[in-house]
């Protein structure tokens, strides 16, 4: 069959930038379109990143959708663990993905990310996590490069300079259907009744289009799996008291199982100095969090979330996250805020309770309220298990000002069926990063692309360093 082009790939996050760059460097003359639902990176604009806040509802979100996908908009940190960011490890193998990391790592330099790597004082990290460990806690540690959401935004600008050249880009564009023939791929149809011919097609629409890769994956009847669903708050705290913690470890990262459901509670997405921020979910708003590399707040904000995997007859994960969500929404209009010594008397906040706190909410839209009407049991209460035990780590974590706004919910994708190299039980079709629920992070997301790419490359010929280790592992 005569194709339009070599290689169709959807959404320009991390995992087709990175499947984009992979591919231009060992075939710079591949026929490649990228279709992007949002907007070139220099016509993003959110109220939600700079310090004057208010989300917009804009659809598609600004923060999520366009040119460097979630990652443009995001905190920038790169993390240096398997462990973190996704589940590649099970995947493509520990050895692969510490490789893969350290060659994505040297691209995101080349691109101009900063040189300086957090998190690496062993010796104080060592006291940390046996501290942890004293109160059933778990430490992952990890070393972190931070760009920063303004050295994101450059570094992925930079990148698209260089795809541009190489490659068809068409932004507002959404693919609405995968085609196959027979058992191979066939292309990309657009919502605008495009029919993109291609014979290899690359699916990395992020979380923001988990589920229309979860519809294209039941239409073309491949096998998924359900996936985690996270719940849970963010927590917003004076700067001092995570201040010795943060100094040392940069990003803590910190896992409890709850002795009353022994459920994983998780600990990340650390923001010293940093605000609450709003996302909008086509349409539920829930909570998340960021810090600026040049202007700092007096308080610092992480999420606590529970993790839980469904079991059949069960499989809608992100539905029930949704609903969580919606709850919060229906209840406070939108995202709800609440302090800790009134969740812990039964009391709804109150705008006159909360100033009551030191600790000023930094994101205004955020209505007092009261989070038991939202969370389930099982969630609040393996929530107020871990606040306890933070509390012997940080004193202060658990104090009466604290404050807790929800939901933030993290949905991840079900996850397709794949080959260690990424590609779906459709010949030449592979699903990648976030949107394919391998990965929930700039770097495993960013590897994904590369997985695939080389995939592609060995299926054209050309020999890559990393190719056979991957296919073999
Ligand atoms: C506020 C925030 C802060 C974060 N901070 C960090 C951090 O510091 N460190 C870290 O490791 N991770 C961070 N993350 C997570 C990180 O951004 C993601 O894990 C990563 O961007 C995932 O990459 P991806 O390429 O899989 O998907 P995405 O980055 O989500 O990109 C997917 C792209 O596909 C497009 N798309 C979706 N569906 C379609 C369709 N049907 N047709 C066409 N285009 C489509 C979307 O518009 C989007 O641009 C953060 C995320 C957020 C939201």
């Amino acid at each position: 069959m005569d194709y339009e082009f070599d290689v169709a790939i959807v959404g320009s996050g991390p995992a087709g930038i990175f499947c984009a760059l992979e591919l231009i460097k060992y075939m710079p003359d591949l026929k490649m379109v990228i279709i992007e639902r949002g907007k070139r990176i220099d016509a993003r604009t959110c109220p939600n990143s700079t310090m004057a806040r208010g989300c917009k509802k804009c659809i598609p979100c600004h923060i999520l959708a366009g040119w460097g996908g979630a990652g443009a908009f995001s905190d920038g940190k790169l993390t240096f663990s398997t462990r973190v960011g996704g589940w590649l490890d099970e995947i493509i193998g520990e050895r692969s993905l510490t490789e893969l990391m350290d060659y994505v790592d040297s691209t995101y330099i080349s691109y101009g990310a900063p040189e300086r790597i957090y998190g690496a004082k062993e010796d104080d990290i060592e006291e940390y996590a046996r501290r942890a460990a004293l109160i059933g806690m778990e430490l992952i540690p990890q070393k972190v490069r931070h760009m920063g959401r303004e050295g994101c935004i450059d570094v992925m600008g930079k990148m698209y300079d260089d795809i541009q050249k190489h490659t068809e880009i068409r932004f507002k564009t959404e693919a609405k259907d995968i085609h196959i023939n027979g058992n191979a791929v066939q292309g990309i149809e657009t919502n605008g009744g495009d029919m993109l011919a291609a014979k290899y097609v690359v699916a990395a629409p992020g979380r923001v289009g988990n589920e229309w890769l979860s519809g294209q994956a039941k239409k073309l009847s491949l096998t998924t799996e359900n996936n985690y669903v996270d719940i849970g708050v963010r927590l917003e705290i004076p700067v001092a008291v995570m201040a010795g913690i943060a100094e040392t470890l940069y990003e803590p990262k910190l896992i409890y199982y709850s002795k009353e459901f022994d459920d994983k509670v998780r600990l990340f997405c650390f923001n010293p100095g940093g605000v609450v921020t709003s996302e909008y979910y086509d349409d539920i708003l829930t909570v998340n969090g960021q810090s600026f590399a040049n202007e700092k707040t007096s308080t610092t904000n992480f999420a606590l979330l529970v993790s839980s995997r469904f079991t059949a007859p069960f499989n809608e994960p992100i539905a029930y996250g949704q609903s969580v969500a919606r709850l919060a929404n229906m209840l406070g209009h939108g995202v709800i805020v609440q302090r800790l010594a009134d969740l812990r008397r039964g009391k709804r906040s109150t705008a006159e309770r909360i100033a009551r706190s030191p600790v000023k909410p930094t994101l205004p839209s955020a209505v007092p309220g009261d989070l038991s009407f939202v969370l389930p049991y099982r969630h609040l209460s393996s929530i107020l298990e871990m606040i306890d035990a933070l509390d012997k780590l940080c004193p202060g974590i658990g104090g009466d000002g604290t404050l807790l706004y929800g939901a933030e919910v993290k949905f991840y994708s079900s996850r397709v069926k794949t080959s260690p190299a990424l590609e779906t039980e459709v010949r030449n079709l592979y699903s990648a990063g976030d949107g394919a629920g391998v990965t929930r992070g700039l770097m495993q997301a960013s590897v994904s692309g590369v997985v695939v790419a080389r995939d592609i490359l060995s299926k054209e010929g050309v020999t890559t360093p990393g190719s056979t280790d991957i296919s073999t592992s």
